[in-house]
């Protein structure tokens, strides 16, 4: 590679410049690249391999259910079936994914999730979670947004504008990633009984538009999203690989369950059937007609095969909560406040409290973090400045931060 010495006659084929104007031309059969080009396209290489490296879902070891539901331990409390059910929705979904068809193979179909349950019980954490394991683009798309705005083809597209773009644009990652529609309850078709659901005709119609991304089908997507920019390029996506994970409180559907089992047991051992019913939790029998009944079409609850509930949470639930997961909360300040060398504590007795205020308030697991900045809040702005090496979070100090009045704030924000 040495330097051409033919003085203004060779150019960079790239391009063009003249080898006077670079510092290195090199030559090759057919023509010249400059040092300049080839910075430039090192550079590009790399960050396409760097991309692919971050999506890479060939090369993934993939987790066995077992070891999926272990990862998820980690990061959700309780939540036992639907831990379950999702470790091998996911697993069997990379499986689907590494096959490599041949002519009379089997196919494996791809299994869409629905996960029902309260707000606040961590649907989203196990899609966000899941998706934080296979390091593949993951995005979250709230149904009630599809609704409203009335375009309904466009919007839909749109969601999955935000996959393309938790994929840095590689429409490769995109096609592999995992899309959670939050809300999808909201979008069903109205029930002359039921009180909870509003909408009507165009929840019916977001319905028709979603079922064509659940089947699998290749859809031009705007890269911006919106109808801001008409003048954008579309970007087209096939959804065949693209896991979606639905989630919604489906509220009032504990009715619908009900019925549904009442007039199942009726006849020979009744009373027995009935017995072994636990009222207090119903969602746990919930099944694919229970949706049809409460206004998802049938051709979406067909898209949508593994089914699975999430359980209230209760006092000892919120309580892991706050201390188990990996960045559990009350971890998240420790590291915080370890950072200006104080060593934080939390005492049982403070966290009861915190736990005891959720349950009042009827605030759940999302209300915990709130509760919690209003209590840290004063240690916070304070104590980097002061001289104090520990502190010890007690009943006292959470009884003197939390007054009434903050109480009924962070109930009208939950
Ligand atoms: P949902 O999607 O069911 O409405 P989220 O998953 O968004 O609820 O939960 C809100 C927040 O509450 C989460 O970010 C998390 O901090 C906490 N949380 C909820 N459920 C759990 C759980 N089972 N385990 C750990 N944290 C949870």
């Amino acid at each position: 590679m040495k330097k051409n010495k033919n003085i203004n006659i060779d150019k960079c084929s790239l391009c063009g410049r003249k080898e006077s104007d670079s510092n290195i031309l090199f030559k090759g059969i057919n023509g010249h690249v400059c040092d300049d080009c080839i910075e430039k396209a090192y550079q590009i290489l790399m960050e396409e391999i760097k991309m692919q490296e971050r999506f890479d879902t060939e090369g993934l070891t993939l987790l066995k259910p077992v070891e999926i539901n272990k990862f998820l331990n980690q990061y959700v409390i309780a939540q036992e079936h639907a831990k379950r059910v999702l470790s091998v929705a996911v697993y069997n979904h990379y499986k689907r994914l590494s096959q490599r068809i041949t002519k009379n193979d089997v196919e494996i179909e791809k299994s869409n999730i629905i996960l029902v349950g309260e707000t606040g019980t961590g649907k989203t954490l196990l899609a966000k979670t899941i998706a934080k394991m296979l390091h593949i683009p993951f995005a979250i798309v709230d149904a009630t947004v599809l609704t409203e705005a009335g375009y309904v083809g466009e919007d839909i597209e749109s969601l999955l504008t935000r996959l393309l773009q938790a994929a840095d644009y590689n429409i490769e990652a995109a096609e592999r990633g995992i899309v959670f529609i939050d809300e999808i309850d909201k979008i069903a078709r109205k029930q002359g009984d039921n009180p909870s659901i509003t909408r009507d005709v165009s929840g019916e119609g977001v319905q028709q538009g979603l079922l064509k991304l659940l089947e699998g089908s290749v859809v031009n997507v705007p890269p911006q999203g919106g109808r801001k920019h008409p003048e954008q390029k579309m970007i087209a996506i096939d959804t065949k690989n693209i896991l979606f994970i639905c989630g919604g409180a489906f509220d009032g559907i504990e009715k619908i369950i009900s019925n549904r089992l009442n007039t199942q047991v009726i006849g020979y051992g009744t009373h027995k059937i009935k017995d072994e019913i636990d009222k207090n939790n119903i969602l746990q029998y919930i099944n694919p007609t229970d949706l049809k009944k409460y206004g998802l079409i049938p051709e979406i609850v067909g898209r949508l095969p593994v089914l699975s509930h999430l359980n209230p949470l209760d006092r000892e639930a919120l309580k892991q909560i706050l201390t188990e997961p990996k960045n559990s909360i009350t971890k998240q300040y420790v590291k915080l406040f370890e950072m200006d060398n104080i060593k934080l504590k939390f005492l049982e007795e403070a966290l009861d409290f915190i736990v005891d205020q959720s349950i009042e308030y009827k605030l759940g697991a999302r209300g915990l973090r709130s509760i919690c900045e209003s209590i840290m809040l004063d240690a916070m702005y304070e104590l980097p400045t002061k001289n104090q090496k520990t502190l010890t979070i007690d009943l006292n100090y959470v009884q003197k931060r939390i007054n009434p009045d903050i109480a009924i704030k962070l109930r009208n924000a939950g």
